[in-house]
């Protein structure tokens, strides 16, 4: 990551003011509050505010009047319920605002998320950094031969090389004549909203990305899946990381429900009530496709 001086100052000064509130803080996000984390090769992640806390969860389901906690277990009780019931509305108290820096490839996975507030860096308005993202040679992988969506073996040697000096030279070379059409050197410039057109999908644009909780919940499911991109996995990672020491209550039951947890189907309840009394029941006996029978067994066995 390439944080200048200026901006590691400006994170430290930030840091280095606090206020007294009456309002709710968490104790694990004031620590990542400003911190950036990296993220890839030039990306960054990082809370720049945050409203709510776990008992801001319990407080709004309650709709009491002053914190509403009653005990630390009586709220974990409460959030487990919540969300194993899918009554998301307490969720939605808690908001997050944080600053990405991600590669534009990522960012268009990223903005498919409807339900948050954003605002990007204008390349209309200011000079586009000679930031790309070129993958870690482990990253660097042939298609997947068994998944359309995906990645399958490394490449090596020579490949690899080649592969890698691809990506670095079209960049810089895209770069290069970004800044040549913008100079105004003996020329009128072209316009940046123009010239930037130029640039290939991993160049690194950045975003404020404001959410609530329940919908941050959403994006974290889908994203830090192993399904997902590893791109923008890598985000969505770090982001349980903080997230976690946010709101720990929360998150522990979003861990245990949704993303360690599974949904099962009519016909799956069916076929797993068979099998606990005894029965052999196969792909074709249970009345689902292949391709469900596959997803079926990659969770029950
Ligand atoms: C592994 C993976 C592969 C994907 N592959 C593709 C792909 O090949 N092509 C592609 O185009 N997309 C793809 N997507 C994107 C995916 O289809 C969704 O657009 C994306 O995950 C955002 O999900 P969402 O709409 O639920 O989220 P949000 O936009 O955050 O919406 C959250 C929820 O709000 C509701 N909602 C929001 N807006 C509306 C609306 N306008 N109308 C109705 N309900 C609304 C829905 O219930 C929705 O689930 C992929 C996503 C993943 C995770």
């Amino acid at each position: 990551m390439t944080l200048t001086p200026e901006q590691l100052a400006e994170i430290a000064e930030a840091r280095a003011t606090t206020r007294p509130t009456l309002r709710a803080t968490s104790e694990g996000m004031e620590r990542h509050l400003y911190v950036a984390h990296e993220v890839l090769d030039h990306g960054l992640v990082r809370v720049i505010d945050y409203m709510g806390d776990d008992a801001a969860i319990t407080q709004a389901a309650r709709v009491s009047y002053g914190r509403g906690t009653k005990a630390v277990q009586n709220d974990e009780g409460l959030i487990r319920y919540l969300m194993r019931h899918w009554h998301s509305t307490p969720f939605e108290m808690c908001e997050v605002k944080f600053h990405v820096k991600l590669p534009v490839f990522v960012a268009r996975q990223w903005i498919r998320h409807r339900t948050a507030n954003v605002n990007e860096y204008s390349a209309r308005y200011s000079i586009l950094d000679r930031e790309f993202y070129i993958p870690a040679p482990e990253q660097l992988a042939a298609q997947s031969t068994v998944n359309n969506q995906g990645r399958g073996e490394l490449l090596e040697g020579d490949e690899a090389q080649r592969v890698l000096d691809i990506l670095r030279d079209d960049a810089m070379r895209a770069y290069d004549h970004y800044e040549n059409m913008l100079s105004q050197e003996g020329q009128k410039g072209l316009a940046r909203e123009l010239a930037r057109m130029n640039l290939p999908a991993n160049v690194y644009t950045q975003w404020y990305w404001k959410v609530d909780l329940h919908n941050l919940f959403h994006f974290l499911r889908l994203r830090a899946d192993a399904h997902a991109q590893y791109e923008i996995r890598a985000y969505a990672e770090t982001m349980c990381g903080i997230v976690k020491d946010w709101v720990p209550l929360a998150y522990a039951a979003f861990e245990d429900y949704r993303m360690g947890g599974a949904t099962v189907s009519a016909k799956g309840v069916e076929v797993l009530k068979r099998r606990l009394a005894g029965e052999a029941v196969t792909q074709e006996s249970s009345g689902m496709s292949k391709g469900e029978w596959r997803e079926f067994e990659a969770v029950w066995g």
